[in-house]
């Protein structure tokens, strides 16, 4: 196996913990990419991985992505994430549950998890028993908090609203034709969102029946997984899981927008110099699909109400335009112009 610091995804991360508790059958991963902004803040995923070095690159990776989210979502919070390693049965228990927060506890608040793909808001509760290095719990009425699905969920709509508006020059989404890969918490929102927006939904989702359910509450068209990302539209929009736009997916789009909330999107930095050159403008995964750490950061440090999350999150499309302006005036892909940006933002250019 290839040592860590020289997979391709280390980025002179500040730390990367290898977790296990035998007597519960725990491992994972907690990586830390950057405490520069303040405590490294990032969901904890439950997946199972094929390779266990494919779970060390998520790790690196997705906290990489979250020191980006957090410094251009303008929080006082650096980049960290965790993988739980699941077995192919996905058996999760209340003492790998335990183990886990131990883990995170031990830490001593240089990490704050929150949830991820995998992981529910019962979980956070769990682990808010062992550590309070944790984020994403049952909010009070009328304040910050809860599944940040949700308003993950809103801050994409916006950010396709804006796409949309900057590429095809529409400022309403009614007739507008959204293909959407994936319909859990975030593409389901989305989803119900822009349909209640009057735009045209074409939806695919491994579960093909929560794919059809959806779509007959909301008039949508359901194809195929494997048909999702080929389909005729203005925007495809992936909201299921991470590298999927690579190079032959991307000669295959028929699509004028990419903007959607999965994390990671581009297999490759070299993916979003080819969705430029193909003339689809792309909003960069982590600025768009800020809104549910948005919610959870304030959650966390406290203070914030839900008309503060709203309004932190309505700046999403802002800083979108923000970076399409300086891809506009640099030449460089709005993902390379916003990886500039962040890395301004957290000390590191
Ligand atoms: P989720 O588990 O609720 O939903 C994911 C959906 O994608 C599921 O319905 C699943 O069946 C489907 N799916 C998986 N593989 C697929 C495939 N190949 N084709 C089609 N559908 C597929 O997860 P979520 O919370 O909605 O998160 C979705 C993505 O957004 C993830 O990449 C996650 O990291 C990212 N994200 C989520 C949040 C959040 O607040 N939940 C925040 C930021 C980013």
């Amino acid at each position: 196996m290839t040592s860590p610091w020289d997979l391709p995804d280390f980025d002179d991360h500040e730390a990367l913990h290898l977790v296990r508790d035998a007597p519960s059958g725990l491992m994972a991963i907690i990586a830390i990419h950057s405490t520069h902004l303040g405590p490294a803040a990032g969901g904890t995923r439950f997946w199972h991985y094929a390779e266990h070095e494919a779970a060390i690159t998520d790790a690196l990776r997705l906290s990489r992505g979250m020191s980006y989210k957090n410094a251009m979502a303008g929080l006082a919070m650096g980049g960290g994430k965790a993988v739980i390693l699941s077995d192919s049965m996905g058996s999760k228990t209340p003492e790998m549950i335990a183990a886990f927060a131990k883990a995170v506890d031990s830490l001593g608040g240089r990490y704050v998890t929150a949830q991820d793909v995998g992981m529910s808001a019962g979980d956070m509760v769990a682990i808010s028993k062992g550590t309070r290095f944790v984020s994403g719990l049952p909010p009070k009425q009328g304040e910050a908090g809860g599944d940040p699905g949700p308003t993950t969920a809103m801050g994409v709509f916006l950010g396709v609203k804006a796409a949309v508006r900057r590429a095809l020059g529409r400022d309403d989404l009614s007739g507008v034709h959204i293909a959407i890969q994936g319909v859990g918490s975030v593409g389901g929102g989305l989803a119900r969102h822009a349909a209640a927006a009057g735009a045209r939904i074409t939806l695919a989702d491994k579960n093909g029946e929560h794919a059809n359910a959806l779509a007959a509450q909301i008039g949508a068209q359901v194809v195929s997984a494997d048909a999702i990302m080929a389909v005729e539209a203005d925007v495809f929009s992936p909201c299921a899981l991470g590298a999927i736009l690579t190079e032959p997916s991307i000669a295959d789009l028929r699509v004028a927008v990419v903007a959607g909330g999965a994390n990671n999107q581009l297999a490759t930095p070299a993916d979003g110099d080819r969705l430029q050159a193909r003339g689809i403008l792309y909003a960069p995964d982590y600025v768009i699909n800020a809104g549910g750490i948005i919610n959870v950061a304030l959650e966390y440090l406290g203070g914030g109400d839900r008309a503060a999350v709203d309004a932190k999150v309505a700046q999403i499309p802002d800083r979108l335009v923000a970076v399409w302006d300086g891809s506009e005036a640099t030449g460089e892909n709005p993902a390379r112009v916003a990886d500039a940006m962040a890395q301004k933002l957290i000390g590191r250019s």
